[in-house]
């Protein structure tokens, strides 16, 4: 199996050091193991997406040396290919639509339990089931938010354990029983309002549709593999090796922020800073 692998920023705010780490490792691995490096551009998100912090991502990783295969996914070329998925999920009963916002979530799960603690899952508070129904046979899908019904979804997949390999930080073979993503994920949003997909439904299709074996990136990511891995089983779609990294804090053991421009790539650039500064400064 030829190793191929990627680096899929969001063009929203500029590279960090963080991000320099995910894409210097994932590139240094690609060429040990004599396999690919892709990019992938996540701009599902085109309230926040910017054309120019798209070419700073290009402008910065050649100037960290880094160098990938053509041609660049942009997810925002891809909407029919999410739009097609969920379509399919939507005709085999495994979605409904939502109306919930924020608020109207938080009120439903802190009324009856005041000051507990609350389920959280890969994507906040697991979602407490206000708008769950089954939409009758034949209904088309509507142009609104639809969340996955979690249980419907472990009753598809059948009862095998869901499994992948994790060679990142903490190595292990990972085995879930697909029941418990009911309580600790819940009814995922799959398809966002004015989007049309979502991180997790994207991410999935798109690592497939690259041919992607090992999947390396962010610690924080670790929790949502359950929930990716039983979306490629309910998608028919194969399950890559996953190496979740350390992620790169600040002098206050923070967790950089997805727009931390204090520690932008260009700063350091503009700075003077070389590549090899870079490498040190992330511990590569
Ligand atoms: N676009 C995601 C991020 O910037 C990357 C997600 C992934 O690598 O799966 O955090």
């Amino acid at each position: 199996m030829q190793f191929r692998t990627r680096f899929a920023p969001s063009p929203t705010g500029p590279l960090h050091l963080g991000h320099a780490y995910s894409a210097m490792l994932a590139h240094d691995m690609a060429r040990a193991a004599g396999g690919d490096f892709l990019l992938r551009i996540e701009d599902i998100d085109q309230s926040r997406a910017r054309p120019e912090w798209e070419s700073q991502i290009y402008d910065d990783l050649h100037w960290l040396g880094l160098s990938w295969l053509d041609p660049v996914m942009r997810q925002s070329d891809r909407l029919s290919t999410y739009r097609s998925a969920l379509q399919g999920l939507w005709d085999r009963g495994l979605l409904y639509p939502c109306s919930c916002n924020r608020r109207d979530i938080l009120a439903a799960l802190s009324a009856p339990q005041e000051g507990a603690e609350l389920p959280t899952g890969p994507d906040g508070p697991v979602y407490p089931g206000t708008c769950r129904r089954q939409p009758a046979p034949g209904t088309p899908m509507p142009d609104q938010a639809l969340r996955l019904d979690l249980a419907r979804a472990v009753a598809a997949i059948g009862p095998d354990p869901l499994r992948f390999s994790e060679t990142g930080q903490h190595p292990q073979q990972v085995v879930i029983d697909p029941k418990s993503l009911i309580d600790t994920v819940g009814d995922i949003v799959l398809a966002r309002r004015g989007m049309g997909t979502s991180y997790h439904l994207s991410v999935v299709l798109d690592d497939a549709a690259q041919g992607i074996t090992h999947v390396i990136r962010g610690a924080d990511l670790f929790e949502a593999t359950p929930l990716h891995v039983l979306l490629q089983r309910l998608l028919k779609l194969p399950t890559p090796i996953y190496h979740h990294h350390r992620l790169i804090r600040d002098d206050a053991g923070k967790r950089l922020a997805k727009r931390d421009d204090a520690r932008a790539i260009a700063k350091y650039r503009a700075e003077g800073a070389t590549p090899q500064d870079i490498r040190a400064m992330v511990g590569l």
